[in-house]
């Protein structure tokens, strides 16, 4: 099922040169601490203008700066010269089977990207993107055949919830996020922090921390970064128990290996009752054994986690396959058995595309 939105039509090239040479500051992108340095150093305006400025961009939800009724119309005209409200255009909602939504929406430079709003229960659970496309490259991932076309900014990151929250409608609302949409966050390191101020700060949407997971492949040198920088969950891709297999599917493998990768996560700092998620992507006849399960219960020992297996979702033209549900169970009762949570993730929303890996942007034939 798909609802056609009615939208204006995309950037096309000319609208493109010209957003992309906008030499106004993007608004959106910045977090309230910067936002108020950047009203006083630029405006000479106080601090409670750009708070309230704020919080008419992420609580109001607002797209322009005349719908800022609270700022004088001297402030907005001059807001309008030299600031702009940075985002994204809602191109099309599709609604699975299952209730699962998956946004396409575009960049002001026209690329899209996609966004997925999952029901678990009575809660709703968001995986949202980074990039468009991705440069990790893992062999498994629909994503990756999509060079690294650009970063997203933290605007066009926190845009693809606000744009959520207004298609949930009042009254409900993003309980969890993930960062396991299109792209590898950590490649994208100061735009996803910002993000992340943005979402977690009280006067914005005020996302709990513990409620956001970022995800990443293994970009070593900026797990501690993030552990260092805020306190959100950490999601793991290990998706293999020797370098050899992980290498073969991921190829920062060869760059920090599975030793130094594990290293980074046993310095993780994690607060009290929190874990580690290990993400491990099940691919029938290469890293399913129970001799993989048992190599896994070592490489974890003495690490807080717990373990989510990802059965392959295929897409077309891959060359890996699903293992058979009986096998995953057995894999997770060799975690269960060694005292892992195991928690096996058959992705919600295939029929629409919108299970993990099978993102990549393009509009899907009705
Ligand atoms: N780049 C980040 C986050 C996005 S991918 C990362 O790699 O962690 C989110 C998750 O989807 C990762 O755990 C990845 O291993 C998994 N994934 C990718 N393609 C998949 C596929 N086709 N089937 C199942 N899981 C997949
Ligand atoms: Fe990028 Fe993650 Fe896909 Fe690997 S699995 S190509 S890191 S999005």
């Amino acid at each position: 099922m798909s609802e056609r939105l009615p939208i204006a039509p995309r950037a096309g090239s000319a609208a493109r040169t010209k957003i992309e040479a906008d030499p106004r500051v993007d608004l959106k992108s910045m977090p309230r601490e910067r936002l108020g340095l950047w009203f006083k150093e630029e405006l000479g305006e106080p601090r409670y203008r750009a708070d309230q400025v704020f919080s008419w961009l992420h609580q109001k939800r607002v797209r322009s700066f005349s719908d800022m009724t609270n700022l004088s119309k001297a402030l907005r005209g001059r807001l309008d010269e030299v600031a702009r409200i940075g985002g994204l255009t809602l191109e099309e909602v599709k609604v699975a089977k299952d209730g699962t939504r998956k946004l396409l929406l575009a960049t002001a430079a026209g690329d899209l990207i996609e966004t997925v709003i999952i029901p678990m229960e009575d809660r709703l659970t968001q995986c949202i993107s980074s990039q468009v496309g991705c440069k990790i490259g893992c062999d498994f991932c629909l994503t990756a055949r999509m060079p690294l076309r650009r970063h997203l900014a933290a605007s066009e990151i926190v845009d693809q919830v606000l744009w959520a929250q207004e298609v949930i409608g009042e009254g409900k609302s993003i309980n969890n996020l993930v960062y396991m949409g299109m792209g590898e966050p950590l490649d994208n390191y100061s735009n996803v922090l910002a993000s992340l101020k943005t979402l977690t700060d009280e006067q914005g949407l005020h996302m709990g921390t513990k409620r956001i997971t970022v995800s990443t492949s293994g970009v070593v040198p900026k797990i501690a970064k993030l552990g260092a920088d805020i306190k959100v969950n950490l999601a793991v891709s290990l998706n293999a128990t020797t370098d050899a297999q992980r290498t073969a599917l991921i190829p920062i493998n060869k760059v920090w290996n599975i030793e130094t990768l594990m290293a980074a996560l046993r310095a993780f700092p994690l607060p009290p009752r929190r874990r580690i998620t290990v993400e491990y992507v099940m691919l029938a006849g290469f890293n399913d054994s129970l001799e993989d399960a048992v190599r896994l219960t070592r490489l974890l020992r003495g690490l807080r986690c717990k373990v989510n297996l990802i059965p392959f979702n295929p897409w077309p033209g891959s060359v890996y396959k699903r293992p058979a549900a009986d096998h995953v169970d057995r894999f997770a009762v060799v975690l269960r058995d060694a005292d892992y949570t195991v928690t096996v993730r058959y992705s919600k929303g295939e029929d629409i595309g919108a299970a993990c890996g099978q993102l990549d942007g393009a509009p899907q034939a009705a």
